[in-house]
C-alpha cells in the first residue's frame, strides 16, 4: 500500500523504538505498522464562477481493535495520502493513550478553502461525506473536526450522512454544534488538554506556572484556545504566530483583546498592542514552554538548536521531526508529544458520542472535570512509563498505546 511516505516513515521511526523495548511479537508488530483500509475518492464540485472541479478526497481507518475509527477532516492544498496515513495511525496511539474505546482513523481532501465561498465548501463537504457514506457510522468511524474545518463543516457531515442513511444519527461526527448533538466544551477540549499538560509538565520539571513565559505557533481553535486559557490560569503568552505573521510581548499578550483582534481580522497580524515578530523567530525565544500548534514538520534539525524553552508541548501533530526530537531530549527538553498533548479533543469527542447515544447531555463542568481527569492520569501513565523504562515521554506514550492495542489484538486473535 502507498503508505511509506516521508511522515509515515517518521511515524514508524517513533514506533519502532517503542515496539523494541516493548518486544514486541513480530506478527502483532506487523499488524499494527499497516492501515486497515485508504480510500481515495474524487468529488466533482459545481463551482461559483460554473465551472467543475473534480477534488481529490482520502478517508484512512487505521485500526479498529479497540474500538471504531476515530479522527478529523481536514482541508488543506498539501493534505496527500502520506498525511492522512499518518495522521490515522497518530489517532490510533492517542485514543489508546488516552484509554478511550476507538481505534484510530483519519481523513482529508485536497484543497484551498480560503479560496472558497461557503458554498462551494459545503458541496464540497456533503460529496465528500456521499462518498465515504458506506464507510463512516457510529460503531463504525466517526469523524471530527482538524485543520480548516469546523463545527459548520461537521454539521454538513451528520446531516450528510442522516439524509442517506434515512434518519437522524448524531453520533456519525463530534465537533458538531452544541444545538444539534454536540457537546459543551467539545470546542475548547484540545486547547484545555494542552493547559492541563503545560501546568502538569511545569510541576515535573519545578517551574513555577504563574508568569510561565509560553510562546504558541498557531492561533487556529487550538492554539487560540490554549493561550486564552493558559493566561486565564496565569502564565503569560509572550509571543504567538499564524500563517499570516507574529507578535511579541515581553510583558504577555493581552489574549482576550487578540482573540476579539484576530477573529475580526482573520490574523493575528496588525494587532497594535504588541511587536511584531516574524512567524519563523518564534522558535528561538527565550521562553519556558514552546507550544508548537500549526501543523507538522515545523521543528527541524535546522531550528532545534535554536530553541531555548525547557518544555515543548506539541499541540500539533507530529511538529518535530524524529532527529530534532533526538537533539531537544538530548538537551534535556521536556518534550510533551502530540499523542498525550492534544488528546484532549478526542476525549471530549468520545463525550460527545457517548452523549449523543444516550441522548443525554452533560453539563460543561462535567465534561471539564472528566477531561481533566483523563488528562492527569494519561500524563501521569507516560511519564512513569518514561521513568520506569528510561525512556524519552514520546517512546514512552508509543509504549503505552502499542501495549494497549497489542493485548486487545491478541486478545481478539485471528480470524483468517
Ligand atoms: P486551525 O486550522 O484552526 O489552525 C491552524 C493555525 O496554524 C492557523 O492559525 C494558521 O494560520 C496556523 N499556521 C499554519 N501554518 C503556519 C505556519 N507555517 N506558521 C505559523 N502558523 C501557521 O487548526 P487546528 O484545529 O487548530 O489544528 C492545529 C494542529 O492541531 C494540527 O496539527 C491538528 O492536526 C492538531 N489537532 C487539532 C485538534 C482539534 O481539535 N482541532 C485536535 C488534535 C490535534
Amino acid at each position: 500500500m502507498g503508505t511509506h511516505g516521508p511522515l509515515f516513515s517518521a511515524m514508524l521511526e517513533e514506533f519502532e523504538d517503542a515496539a523494541t523495548h516493548l518486544g514486541l511479537d513480530p506478527g502483532i508488530w506487523r499488524i499494527l505498522t499497516h492501515p486497515r483500509r485508504q480510500v481515495v475518492v474524487s468529488c466533482p464540485v459545481l463551482m461559483d464562477n460554473g465551472e467543475i472541479q473534480v477534488f481529490t478526497g482520502y478517508r484512512v481507518l487505521y485500526n479498529v481493535a479497540l474500538g471504531p475509527g476515530k479522527g478529523g477532516i481536514r482541508f488543506h492544498p498539501d493534505v496527500s495520502l502520506d498525511e492522512v496515513t499518518t495522521l490515522a495511525a497518530w489517532m490510533t496511539w492517542k485514543c489508546a493513550v488516552a484509554h478511550l474505546p476507538f481505534g484510530g482513523a483519519k481523513g482529508g481532501i485536497i484543497c484551498d478553502p480560503s479560496r472558497m465561498s461557503r458554498r462551494e465548501l459545503e458541496a464540497l463537504t456533503r460529496r465528500y461525506v456521499a462518498e465515504i457514506a458506506d464507510l463512516i457510522g457510529p460503531e463504525k468511524d466517526v469523524p471530527a473536526p482538524d485543520v480548516n474545518t469546523d463545527a459548520q463543516t461537521m454539521a454538513w457531515v451528520m446531516d450528510t450522512y442522516s439524509m442517506h442513511v434515512g434518519h437522524t444519527e448524531t453520533a456519525v461526527v463530534t465537533g458538531k454544534p452544541v444545538e444539534m448533538g454536540g457537546s459543551l466544551g467539545r470546542r475548547e477540549a484540545t486547547g484545555r488538554g494542552v493547559m492541563v499538560v503545560t501546568r502538569e509538565a511545569a510541576a515535573h520539571v519545578g517551574l513555577l506556572f504563574e508568569g510561565l513565559r509560553v510562546a504558541i505557533q498557531g492561533f487556529g481553535n487550538v492554539g487560540s484556545v490554549s493561550a486564552d486559557l493558559l493566561s486565564r490560569a496565569g502564565a503569560r503568552v509572550v509571543a504567538v504566530t499564524d500563517v499570516r505573521g507574529g507578535l511579541y510581548r515581553a510583558e504577555g499578550l493581552d489574549i482576550p483583546a487578540l482573540l476579539r483582534w484576530a477573529t475580526a481580522h482573520g490574523s493575528v497580524a496588525g494587532f497594535p498592542d504588541a511587536d511584531p515578530l516574524p512567524p519563523a523567530d518564534v522558535f528561538g525565544l527565550d521562553v519556558d514552554v514552546l507550544i508548537p500548534a500549526a501543523l507538522e514538520n515545523q521543528i527541524t534539525p535546522a531550528n532545534v538548536d535554536t530553541i531555548r524553552a525547557r518544555i515543548v508541548v506539541e499541540a500539533a501533530n507530529g511538529p518535530t521531526l524524529p532527529e530534532a526530537h533526538r537533539h531537544l531530549h538530548a538537551r534535556g527538553v521536556f518534550v510533551v508529544p502530540d499523542i498525550l498533548a492534544n488528546a484532549g479533543g478526542v476525549t471530549a469527542s468520545y463525550f460527545e458520542w457517548v452523549q449523543d447515544r444516550h441522548g443525554y447531555f452533560w453539563t460543561e463542568a462535567e465534561v471539564v472535570s472528566r477531561l481533566e481527569q483523563v488528562m492527569i492520569k494519561a500524563f501521569t501513565t507516560v511519564v512513569q512509563t518514561g521513568v520506569t523504562h528510561a525512556v524519552d515521554l514520546r517512546t514512552a506514550a508509543y509504549m503505552v498505546a502499542i501495549s494497549r492495542v497489542a493485548d486487545v489484538t491478541r486478545l481478539r486473535g485471528m480470524y483468517a
